[in-house]
């Protein structure tokens, strides 16, 4: 049912009149009449008999164009809601489309054949051409894919498409932004040929969404490019799912239950018995964690392919050591990346310079060891609310006062305060007669033309360059290292592998970083798996995702806490918190072993359910909250 309240997170029995007997169909969406209220339906079921005893109103009628939600849909969907404490009615809401007449009345297209891709590429990495020919062989392997330097990712997915298809099976790709939807879409279109694949992302409109998905759901096309909200895209006889740079935290729906298309895609993988790949540049502690548990099996670049597709990774100390470097004036640049600068240009190539976003969270490090400040009571970051305050935890609320560093003992913290980002002028001012070009998240360049220019960039909107960068330089990357988050090295890591991946196999990558720092050595040996192994083993020790799962409670001040008060104990949930989010709102953590998490999920849903027909103020849940998982 088409409603949103908690209580009604059930299943409801409607009979169907002689009329329609042939009509209503599993998967199909009706009409029913609910509390006076016309409402639109899905069918899940269709039984001789009713299981409630009760009067039983007809269903008034059957909505086209026949069943929407398939079974395997409709079995991810409910698995999903579960997983994620939700609503089965949300998450139908975020796996059918809008319904657009017009599309309907178009002639359907005929399904072309798709023919088998080449091996070669995938020969590159461990157990690449292995699992392709799995995949040819219509078998279910997994892999988490951690790509070489300057891979064309896109064309690489395209061929495992192929690879599915040839074998008479579906494939659903996932990437982060429309930028890579565009990539992967030409990319499956030179791969595949054209007509082959649909797109589906939120940006294109619901017209052409409600036609992709028909195409997908009559099985025109067996292939399905999209956003994270395309998770859910009805292939038919599915059998492999993929995600680009599952890191990305725009592949976390921004509407209820707040899925993660990776979490979708693996479930998706287990119920369809199909293939999985888990790729990027970095690899995040979930996609190591598939391979420490044996779900999944490593897929790195082969020591060879690593060598000839790498540029020289060169660490030049953090941002404290350069304020003393006296050539860094202009511009600050230390000298080495300067060089590396001048010798791309002088190639007739472009440099990439990443700067980090304005606006990021104050943190709070260790001057001495320079290890991530934390909260003794509960391990979450710390952060500053100003000067000379002491620092806060950002999970708990607990004023660390008086604060001593749990690595080292030290009391002297350091600050980081991010606001003024270096600007496109005065990087120009260091390179006269050098044109200078922005890329930002609100004034994007998607590639460049060939030639020697400068880019300034923030993460994840870097231009892709024809030849490859020259020279990428990483400054100020202390800002990103310590962010008051919890996965701030990982997620440093997954920026610079993103940026300095564009760089050309002779070029230079500078990073303004002390290069003892384990995240510095592994991005200078390109070992993304070995960073996330050292990553997975640390959050073991602390507790944190996705060893442990979390799940953020907000609401009125005082529900939260409530609600998390009335969990029977024996699930063992810690509350962490709460901290005000403003006035009126307030948040609260809960921490379980990761075992538990089922349990946590389906405690929350009915207590949401509960609270919401005994009419109390709503609490809003968030399994795997964006911000910590
Ligand atoms: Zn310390
Ligand atoms: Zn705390």
């Amino acid at each position: 049912m088409d409603h949103p309240l908690p209580q009604l997170n059930q299943l409801f029995d409607y009979r169907i009149p002689v009329e329609l007997l042939d009509d209503v169909v599993p998967g199909c969406r009706v009409t029913v009449r609910f509390s006076n209220r016309k409402l639109k339906g899905t069918v899940l079921a269709v039984r001789d008999r009713a299981e409630f005893a009760g009067k039983i109103l007809p269903i008034l009628d059957v909505v086209p164009p026949g069943p929407v939600l398939t079974p395997e849909v409709a079995a991810l969907a409910q698995r999903i809601a579960d997983r994620y404490a939700g609503n089965l009615a949300d998450v139908l809401r975020l796996a059918l489309p809008e319904r657009k007449v017009r599309v309907e009345k178009e002639p359907p297209g005929e399904r072309l054949p798709v023919a088998a891709p080449p091996l070669d590429h995938w020969d590159r990495y461990n157990a690449g051409e292995a699992f392709l020919r799995a995949l040819r062989a219509g078998k279910a392997p997994r892999i988490a894919w951690s790509a070489v330097p300057g891979e064309d990712w896109a064309a690489r997915l395209a061929e495992a498409a192929a690879a599915a298809a040839a074998a008479g099976r579906g494939a659903l790709l996932v990437v982060p932004d429309q930028y890579d939807l565009e990539r992967l879409d030409r990319a499956l279109t030179a791969v595949l040929g054209p007509d082959r694949h649909v797109t589906i992302a939120n940006s294109t409109g619901p017209t052409p969404r409600y036609r992709s998905f028909l195409k997908a759901l009559r099985g025109e096309v067996r292939i399905v490019a999209g956003t994270q909200v395309a998770m859910f895209a009805p292939v038919a006889d599915l059998g492999l799912v993929a995600v680009w740079d599952d890191g990305d935290k725009n592949l976390v729906s921004l509407h209820a239950p707040y899925p993660h298309a990776r979490e979708v895609l693996l479930t998706r993988a287990e119920l369809a018995g199909a293939a999985c790949i888990v790729g990027g540049f970095a690899r995040t502690a979930q996609a190591q964690l598939l391979v420490e548990t044996g779900w999944a099996v490593s897929a790195p670049g082969r020591r060879e392919a690593l060598r000839a597709a790498s540029p020289r990774v060169v660490p030049i100390g953090d941002d404290a050591d350069l304020a003393a470097d006296p050539s860094s004036s202009t511009a600050r640049l230390p000298s080495v990346a300067w060089e590396a600068a001048r010798k791309a240009l002088a190639a007739d190539l472009p440099v990439l310079l990443q700067v980090p976003r304005r606006g990021y969270v104050p943190a709070v490090s260790c001057q001495r060891c320079r290890s991530r400040a934390m909260c003794p009571e509960c391990t979450g970051p710390l952060r500053l609310t100003g000067p000379r305050r002491p620092p806060v935890c950002t999970w708990c609320g607990r004023v660390d006062d008086p604060h001593r560093c749990a690595e080292c003992g030290s009391n002297r913290i350091r600050a980081v305060v991010i606001g003024a980002a270096r600007t496109a002028e005065e990087i120009a001012s260091a390179f006269p007669g050098v044109e200078v070009v922005e890329s930002n998240a609100s004034e994007r360049l998607d590639a460049i033309p060939a030639g020697a220019r400068v880019v300034v960039s923030t993460p994840g909107v870097e231009p892709v360059a024809p030849q490859g960068y020259g020279a990428v330089l990483l400054v100020d990357t202390w800002a990103q290292l310590t962010r008051a988050e919890l996965t701030a090295s990982e997620e440093a890591l997954r920026i610079w592998m993103n940026a300095v991946a564009l760089c050309a196999p002779t070029g230079t990558a500078v990073v303004t970083a002390d290069g003892g720092l384990p995240v510095v050595q592994a991005l200078i040996r390109w070992d993304a798996a070995w960073f996330a192994g050292q990553e997975l083993e640390d959050r073991r020790e602390l507790g944190f995702p996705p060893v442990m799962r979390f799940a953020a409670l907000t609401g009125p001040i005082g529900e939260a806490e409530k609600l998390a008060a009335d969990l029977p104990g024996d699930l063992g949930a810690e509350a962490i918190g709460p901290i005000p989010v403003d006035e009126h709102t307030e948040r609260l953590l809960l921490r379980v072993r990761r075992r538990d998490g089922a349990a946590l999920a389906a405690t929350l849903a009915k207590a949401t359910a509960e609270r919401s027909s005994a009419k109390a103020e709503q609490v809003r849940i968030q399994i795997d909250p964006r911000e910590i998982a």
